[in-house]
């Protein structure tokens, strides 16, 4: 889209030109952006797999942040990242890891690949996903099917300043033992400069340093220790944001007192623990969904806004792609427990119908002759 078709909505967000940074292009939220934004809230968290806790969490997660969570998170995004920085973006869910730790589930993985899509698209960033080691095919996977050549870190920080163009990202292993990931958070930030950290769908620890799964089972040792990597980006001023649906998700920590008293499991687990799941460090800021990809196409569709650019989100054709080559890699639906592409038990469908609704309040937001505009 040329900016001079755009509306009002996004100008202040408007970039000379794609990916080039001006001093100006970042500017307060307008009721017109608070809106739109508001609405993709309320669509990405409609309870439609009946989970019933997803109010719960939003309404907190809302109060805490004072504006729509997609905007907040679309904003601290776009004013962090320079063209050919990096982003880390965790991700993956060792699932049933009382049968095989080398299972991952399907709610996480698109959402990251295609949130770093716009990330990459909108502010030039490269992601580098950290993920299991056991995980790294199935995201190297997830990652093509968003549209990503997947290289090494070097490579596809090199992929940035191409002459010809090459949209590059990393998958690399992040450890799952605490010590070695502090290690690692301490090397990744000191040689890759992130100029932020992105979690999407992953275990957070609770006081006792638990890491639970959403039927309060314990599943610290296979999961990433993804906080370490969060309390070092703090620690240093990088913006973190964490992307959660059940309570128990990096992130979830800002609002742990709520999960404690709402949640299933919030307070009491069904671990010897007995702590509960409600994660004991939170992230700057917080977006829950009904499903943890949607929070981050929710982010995406709002990235759109900003900069005025329906593109920067998805299609609903990648969007199948994607959830079809990440099941084909092996990821199952945490809910159905089948390889199937879906997630959370939705239809690969109803998630490309999302995208389609997604692209469409988008769109209508920036149009001159869409809703938005008339309204006026
Ligand atoms: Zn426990």
């Amino acid at each position: 889209m040329n900016p001079s078709d755009a509306s009002n909505l996004g100008k202040s967000y408007l970039r000379e030109t794609k990916w080039q940074r001006s001093s100006e292009v970042i500017g307060g939220l307008s009721s017109e952006v608070a809106e739109v934004a508001d609405d993709i809230d309320r669509l990405i968290t409609l309870d439609m797999n009946r989970r019933g806790v997803i109010r719960i969490l939003y309404d907190a997660a809302r109060e805490k942040t004072g504006k729509p969570l997609v905007f907040a998170a679309a904003d601290m995004i776009a004013k962090a990242v320079t063209p050919g920085s990096v982003v880390l973006v965790a991700t993956g869910w060792p699932d049933r890891p009382w049968i095989t730790p080398s299972i991952g589930e399907l709610d996480g993985p698109p959402g990251a690949a295609l949130l770093a899509r716009s990330m990459h698209d909108a502010l030039g960033a490269v992601p580098v996903f950290l993920v299991e080691e056991q995980l790294v095919p199935a995201m190297r996977a997830t990652a093509r099917a968003a549209g990503f050549a997947v290289l090494n870190t070097d490579e596809a920080i090199a992929a940035a300043s191409s002459p010809a163009p090459l949209h590059a990202a990393s998958v690399i292993g992040f450890p799952t033992t605490a010590s070695e990931a502090v290690t690692r958070s301490e090397r990744l930030l000191s040689d890759l400069d992130p100029k932020a950290v992105v979690a999407v769908e992953k275990g957070s620890a609770n006081e006792k340093g638990v890491i639970h799964n959403a039927r309060g089972m314990d599943t610290t040792s296979t999961m990433a220790k993804v906080d370490e990597l969060v309390n070092s980006a703090t620690a240093a001023d990088i913006p973190t944001l964490g992307i959660g649906d059940g309570g128990n998700e990096v992130g979830m920590g800002l609002i742990s007192d709520v999960i404690r008293r709402h949640i299933k499991y919030g307070d009491v687990c069904a671990c010897p623990c007995g702590a509960g799941i409600a994660p004991h460090i939170g992230t700057d800021l917080l977006v829950t969904s009904t499903v943890s990809n949607w929070g981050a196409y929710g982010t995406a569709a709002c990235l759109s806004v900003l900069t005025c650019d329906p593109d920067v989100l998805h299609t609903p054709t990648t969007e199948l792609r994607t959830l079809r080559e990440a099941a084909d890699a092996g990821l199952i639906d945490g809910n159905t427990g089948y390889v199937t592409p879906g997630a959370d038990g939705l239809s690969a469908s109803t998630h490309a119908a999302m995208i389609t609704i997604l692209r469409q309040i988008v769109t209508n937001s920036l149009s001159p002759k869409g809703l938005a505009t008339q309204k006026r």
